[in-house]
């Protein structure tokens, strides 16, 4: 079975588009957030226990995820957010331990923003953090997300760990500034994963 590898960040961090560039390599992605997202929708047990915690109103007649409902529900609640995440959470983790042994790959990438802040590196060989300056994640996302103001982009920068300390308890940075090239970085890492196996 394949070496398992987290790819974290930071919002505006830049690990989708570095994500990409293992892709173009060969290497499968799982994205821990679209699956979550798909999840919450789809899958009976994780509905049911949504239901339980939130209420019917969670889901609309169709039996679609109600959204806008859950998103009022936890807004500004963070034991609700507790609560939400520790549904979700094993859930995904299910589905990616699944996933991977679907796998026929050397390794396969766990694309999640959040890895350090839940203890998802226990369940993980490796982990990368892309890292990039605040002021240019923070430029990146408002040009990325016109809809977004900055006091919401510096909201979600307060609920995960600062930058400096995931460089330090990652395995492998890749550094996401305008001045540095991703895909040698990315070359180093994946013939280090490769042959350091
Ligand atoms: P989120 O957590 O919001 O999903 P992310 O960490 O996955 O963000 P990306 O979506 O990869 O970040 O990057 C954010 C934006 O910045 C995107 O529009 C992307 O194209 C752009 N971007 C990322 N890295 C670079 C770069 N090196 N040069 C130019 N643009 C970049």
């Amino acid at each position: 079975s394949p070496i398992l590898v987290g790819i974290t960040g930071g919002i505006g961090s830049g690990k989708s588009t570095v994500a990409k560039i293992f892709s173009i390599l060969g290497i499968p992605i799982y994205s821990a957030d679209d699956r979550a997202k798909w999840l919450m929708g789809n899958d009976e047990e994780l509905k049911r226990q949504l239901t339980n915690a939130f209420g019917p109103e969670s889901f609309s007649a169709d039996g679609s995820l109600n959204r806008t409902f859950l998103a009022n529900e936890v807004f500004s609640d963070p034991e609700k957010v507790k609560m939400i995440n520790a549904l979700v959470h094993p859930a995904v983790g299910k589905d990616f331990f699944a996933w991977t042994e679907q796998q026929h790959a050397p390794y396969v990438l766990k694309e999640a923003a959040l890895i350090f802040e839940s203890g998802g590196e226990k369940t993980l060989d490796k982990v990368i953090n892309v890292s990039s300056p605040l002021k240019v994640r923070i430029a990146r996302i408002l040009m990325r997300d016109p809809f977004r103001k900055e006091e919401q982009v510096n909201q979600i920068i307060n609920q995960q760990l600062p930058d400096e300390q995931k460089n330090e308890l990652a395995d492998f940075v890749i550094k996401n500034t305008d001045n540095k090239l991703l895909i040698p970085q990315v070359l180093k890492i994946h013939q280090h994963l490769l042959t350091n196996k």
